[in-house]
C-alpha cells in the first residue's frame, strides 16, 4: 500500500481546492470549448501553465506550506492530475503549458532551446503542442510520413505532412513535431515550431469527450526550420527521436493512468452524493467500484514510482494505464446504470464523464499498445512477485 507521505498530502490538497474550482465550467466548456479563455485564470490553469518545468529554468515553482513543487516527477504528477481529472478533465487537458511538449524539450533539447521554450511558457499562460500522430499512422508512429528535409540551396530545413488529434493545436502558439530525417528507427526527429510559421495550419477535430482540449488537425505545407529549432542536434542519433518519444510517453504514461482514476471517482462520488435510497445489492456495487478504484490507484502510484527511477523502463506504467482505461470506462458506465435508463438526459455531469472516459483509452497509446508493453516488460524483467501483470486490480 503507498500512503502520501506529508509533502504529497499537501499538493493534493491545494490540487483539490483547485480542482473543485475548475468543477462549476465543466458543461460550459463542454459545450464551447472556446470559453476556456473565460476561466484561464483559475489557478487550475495558470498557475499549472507555470509548472512541469524543470527547477533550473523555473523561478517560480509552487509553493504550499512553504514547501516548492516542481510538478517534475511522474509521483507528483498523479497525485496532482487525479484531482485535476476528478475536477474536469476537459478544462485539465484546456490547461496551458507544456505538459507533454516540454517532456521532449527537456529530453531534447539544448541550454539555449530550453532557456527559449520554458521562457516562453513563463512569460504568460500560453499553450503548446505536441504533434506525433498522423492521420494514417496513430498506434504505428514509428512509420510516419511526415518529412523533414534540407531545403535546396539552404541551410534550413523544410517540414510536410500532417499530424491529427493533436491536443490543444488550435489554440496553441508553439509545439513540437515530430518527422522522419531518413530511414529506419535512427532517422526520426523533432523540430520546435511555431504556429505563425508560414505553411502551418490547423483545423479543429471534434471529439464527443474532453471537449474542452480542442484537437486539431495540422498541417506542414513546406514549414521552413531553422537549423537552432531542431531538437536533440547536439546528442548522438540514438538519443534522439524514437529515444525521446519513449521516454516522454513512459513519464507521461501514468499521469494519464492516473486522469482514469480522477474520472472513476468523479462518477463513484457521484452516484453517492445523488442517488438515495440504496439497497443492500446496490451498496454492495457501490463499495466494490471504490475498492476498484483503489486498487487502480496504487498501481497508479507504484507505476509512477517505478518510471522516476528508470524512465526508461515504462511496461509497469503500460499495466497501470490499461487498467486506468477500463476502470474510467467501466465505472462511469456502471455509475449511470445506478440511474435508470434516462440516466443520460438526466445526469448530464455523469453523462459527460462517460463520453471523458473513453479518451483515457487513446491518450498516450490504446491498451492494445499497453499490452505489447507489458509483454515486452515481462520477456525482459520475468514475473516478478506483485509486478506489473499482477497488480492489474481486477480490472
Ligand atoms: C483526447 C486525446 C488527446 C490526444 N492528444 C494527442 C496529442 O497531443 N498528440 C498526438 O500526437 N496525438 C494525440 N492523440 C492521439 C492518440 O495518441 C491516438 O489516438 C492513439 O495513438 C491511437 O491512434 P489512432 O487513433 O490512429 O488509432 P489506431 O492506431 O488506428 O488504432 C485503432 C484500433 O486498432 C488497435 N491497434 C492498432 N495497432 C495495433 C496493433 N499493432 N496490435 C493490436 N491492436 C492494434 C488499437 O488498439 C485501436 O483499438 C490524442 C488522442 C486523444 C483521444
Amino acid at each position: 500500500m503507498i500512503e502520501l507521505d506529508e509533502r504529497l498530502t499537501r499538493l493534493q490538497g491545494q490540487a483539490r481546492e483547485w480542482a473543485a474550482e475548475m468543477r462549476p465550467h465543466a458543461l460550459a466548456v463542454d459545450e464551447d470549448p472556446e470559453r476556456v479563455s473565460e476561466i484561464v485564470d483559475l489557478p487550475g490553469l495558470s498557475r499549472v501553465a507555470a509548472l512541469q518545468i524543470p527547477p533550473e529554468y523555473n523561478p517560480d515553482p509552487l509553493l504550499v506550506g512553504g514547501e516548492k513543487y516542481y510538478l517534475m516527477s511522474a509521483l507528483e504528477r498523479v497525485v496532482f492530475f487525479e484531482e485535476g481529472a476528478w475536477g474536469d478533465l476537459g478544462i485539465m487537458l484546456a490547461s496551458p503549458g507544456g505538459p507533454m511538449s516540454g517532456i521532449a524539450v527537456d529530453a531534447l533539447g539544448s541550454d539555449a532551446q530550453k532557456e527559449w521554450f520554458f521562457g516562453r511558457l513563463l512569460e504568460r499562460p500560453t499553450w503548446t503542442f505536441f504533434a506525433l500522430t498522423e492521420p494514417e499512422r496513430g498506434s504505428d508512429a514509428t512509420n510516419m510520413t511526415t518529412r523533414l528535409d534540407r531545403a535546396e540551396n539552404s541551410e534550413a530545413l523544410l517540414l510536410n505532412g500532417a499530424k491529427r488529434y493533436v491536443g490543444n493545436s488550435v489554440r496553441a502558439e508553439l509545439g513540437v513535431v515530430f518527422a522522419r530525417t531518413g530511414p529506419g528507427p535512427l532517422g526520426l526527429g523533432a523540430v520546435l515550431v511555431e504556429r505563425s510559421a508560414p505553411g502551418f495550419s490547423v483545423e479543429p477535430v471534434p471529439t464527443l469527450g474532453v471537449r474542452g482540449a480542442q484537437l486539431g488537425a495540422i498541417t506542414l505545407d513546406g514549414v521552413r526550420v531553422a537549423p537552432d529549432e531542431v531538437l536533440g542536434s547536439h546528442l548522438p542519433p540514438t538519443r534522439r527521436g524514437m529515444w525521446a518519444w519513449l521516454r516522454t510517453f513512459n513519464l507521461l504514461r501514468p499521469a494519464v493512468a492516473t486522469m482514469g482514476v480522477g474520472v472513476a471517482r468523479a462518477a463513484y462520488e457521484y452516484v453517492g452524493e445523488h442517488r438515495g435510497g440504496l439497497r443492500a445489492g446496490e451498496r454492495w456495487r457501490l463499495e466494490r467500484m471504490g475498492e476498484r478504484i483503489e486498487t487502480v490507484r496504487q498501481l497508479v502510484r507504484k507505476a509512477a514510482i517505478a518510471v522516476d527511477h528508470n524512465p526508461a523502463d515504462g511496461h509497469l506504467a503500460s499495466a497501470a494505464k490499461r487498467s486506468a482505461a477500463r476502470l474510467a470506462e467501466e465505472v462511469t458506465l456502471e455509475a449511470l446504470d445506478f440511474f435508470g435508463p434516462g440516466a443520460r438526459l438526466d445526469h448530464p455531469p455523469l453523462e459527460k464523464l462517460a463520453r471523458d472516459a473513453r479518451a483515457v483509452e487513446y491518450m498516450e497509446g490504446t491498451s492494445n499498445i499497453q499490452r505489447l508493453g507489458i509483454f515486452g516488460g515481462v520477456v525482459r524483467n520475468g514475473f516478478a512477485p506483485g509486478g506489473a501483470v499482477s497488480g492489474d486490480g481486477g480490472t
